[in-house]
């Protein structure tokens, strides 16, 4: 591809409208000579997204993208400027005129993959090789290998450079999509793919830009190969089954997400088309916001044991900040979508997906499984929450899912609510909390660390030096420390709930935050904590008892100066020579 002459460029600009174009991902209100709907870049609830057709402009408010027909296609769909011009072109009849006969080394790294790709398919064709025997084991039938492409990469280490070779492909570029690997002596390529059936990993055009290869025998590693990132295939962005999932999703208005290219195939096979598979990566932002353009909402499917549950998690962290609504069908633990395919049959894994719950209804059930009895257990659970809570964005549906899950932890909701506000208040609900007077960070490690200490060994409570506290002032630490000493004079244990009825808010969810810091703490650590505490407050008395001095001397009268100095002489050598006040209690 050469370049495109400037007046296609300009004709392309006349024809497409853009009310039309941006109208196909955007719900658009006519205002005024504007129209108005929500960005398609970012996550918002009142329209702040401008098209004004008389231009052929649009501009967010909210999050200031802007720009023409081209760079809206750009954005959207992640092309180049060229792209995104032929792209439109095409879909309006307009011949973009090749200019030179050399085309771009985008369009021949496309060709690479697309040479491999042929080359996959023939060799799966081949009777009775590996490949086919391992797919047909699988229960893979050839409808499913045709409708996915699925290739068969032999045990060779020439057998995609033979095919660029072939076709006259550069194997440079074979080797920068990552389909060969330079040879160590320095001269000549060789196959990364071997003995692997082969997944092609389309872009939405349907190009294909990478592929997914696994073994076929467990003494092979890894289990699953990848293409790496090149200039054509990003990971973050990427997904296997794109892009023959796309009108599904659309029509469906669901997209369902898995993590591997089997996974897809199952669902598949079970009749579920509005799919796609990660290409061996977690789900990242850009993935949700590839998503939440074409759907808003995503049905996530997991395995049901704990890394499943983990990677659920994580994936709700990515697609709730995109404003996508997550639904979570859960496998029943150690099963993935293709044994429970094999294992229930079509209907079930359909039905699975269809009613699956939504995802943080499930987190509360899950973290309701792991206990809720202990004042410090409800604890653990709300905090296990709030981390995904915070990311809600509607307010009105944060609001319901903090009382549901104060009820089924048994707290109250106005805890489990001013645990969510914590937190979103910064990345740490402790740091977080309103600070007055102002401590700084460190010091409020220091202070935390003690209250946490406390906690956990209320028996030691008598070692802190609780005069020395209020030189730090009026603070929710020092407020929850003092509660602390108090409540656990004499006690091994200490009734969280007890203390936090005692507790201003702001004390309460650092209570709260506390209890659910899943650090091992043991008694001689909590030992040296309170010492290191105690010596760093009787620092902070001596410095404000020298400041007093000082203050004193200022306004003092020459006399009164000679009597300060004399008395502050006699009281020398005695507070030199005694340890910090902790000391004493050894
Ligand atoms: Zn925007």
């Amino acid at each position: 591809m050469g370049r495109i002459p400037e007046d296609t460029i300009q004709q392309v600009r006349d024809r497409v409208d853009i009310v039309d174009l941006v109208g196909r991902f955007v719900n658009l209100k006519s205002a005024g000579r504007n129209h108005k709907g929500l960005c398609p870049f970012h996550n918002e609830k009142t329209p702040s997204f401008v098209v004004t057709p008389d231009r052929g402009t649009f501009k967010c408010f909210g999050c200031g993208e802007g720009g023409n027909v081209f760079s809206f296609l750009m954005q959207l769909e992640n092309l180049t400027f060229p792209e995104a011009v032929r792209t439109l072109a095409a879909q309006h009849g307009i011949e973009v005129p090749e200019t030179g006969g050399d085309k771009e080394s985008f369009a021949l790294l496309y060709d690479a993959n697309q040479a491999a790709h042929d080359f996959y398919r023939q060799q799966l064709a081949v009777p009775g090789n590996p490949g086919a025997r391992y797919l047909e084991a699988r229960g893979i039938d050839a409808e499913t290998i045709e409708r996915f492409e699925i290739g068969f990469a032999p045990d060779r280490w020439d057998g995609v450079v033979q095919e660029l070779r072939r076709r006259k492909i550069p194997l440079q570029l074979g080797e920068r999509v990552g389909l060969l690997l330079p040879r160590r002596t320095g001269d000549g390529h060789y196959d990364r793919f071997r003995n692997r059936v082969v997944f092609p990993i389309r872009d939405v055009r349907g190009r294909v830009i990478g592929f997914g290869g696994r073994v076929l025998s467990g003494d092979q590693e890894p289990k699953y190969l990848n293409s790496p990132e090149s200039p054509i295939f990003r990971k973050r962005d990427a997904f296997f089954g794109f892009p023959d999932a796309l009108e599904p999703i659309r029509r469906e208005e669901r997209a369902v997400v898995v993590e591997g290219y089997f996974d897809r195939v199952a669902l598949q096979r079970a009749g579920i088309d509005g799919a796609v598979a990660t290409c061996g990566t977690a789900l990242t932002e850009e993935h949700a916001r590839n998503l939440r353009r074409r759907t808003k909402k995503v049905v996530l499917l997991f395995d049901g044991d704990e890394a499943g549950q983990k990677a659920m998690e994580r994936s709700l962290e990515v697609l709730l900040p995109a404003g996508v609504r997550v639904h979570a069908a859960v496998l029943p633990a150690g099963e993935d979508p293709d044994d429970f395919l094999k294992n229930h049959g079509a209907s079930a894994l359909r039905q699975l997906v269809d009613t699956a719950a939504a995802a943080l209804d499930v987190c509360i059930r899950r973290a309701v499984a792991r206990g809720v009895s202990t004042p410090a257990e409800k604890a653990d659970a709300v905090a296990s929450l709030t981390t995904l809570l915070v990311l809600v964005g509607s307010d009105v549906e944060r609001g319901a899912y903090e009382q549901q899950l104060a009820l089924a932890v048994g707290a109250r909701e106005e805890d489990v609510r001013s645990a969510v506000r914590a937190q979103r208040r910064g990345d740490d609900p402790l740091d977080s909390i309103p600070v007055r007077p102002r401590i700084e960070p460190a010091e409020m490690r220091k202070l935390r660390r003690l209250a946490r200490s406390l906690v956990e060994h209320p028996q030691l409570a008598g070692r802190v030096v609780v005069e020395a506290l209020d030189e730090v002032g009026a603070h929710p630490v020092v407020e929850l420390i003092h509660c602390l000493v108090r409540s656990s004079a004499e006690k091994r244990s200490v009734s969280v709930d007890e203390v936090a009825d005692g507790l201003s808010d702001e004390a309460r969810s650092l209570l709260y935050a506390l209890v659910a810091e899943d650090l091992p703490l043991d008694e001689p650590d909590a030992k040296r904590i309170i010492h290191d505490t105690n010596r760093w407050l009787a620092h902070i008395q001596e410095a404000s008892a020298q400041r007093a001095l000082t203050e004193e001397m200022r306004n003092a009268d020459p006399a009164r100066q000679l009597e300060i100095l004399r008395a502050k002489q006699e009281n020398a050598p005695s507070r030199h020579s005694s340890d910090p006040p902790e000391q004493r209690l050894h």
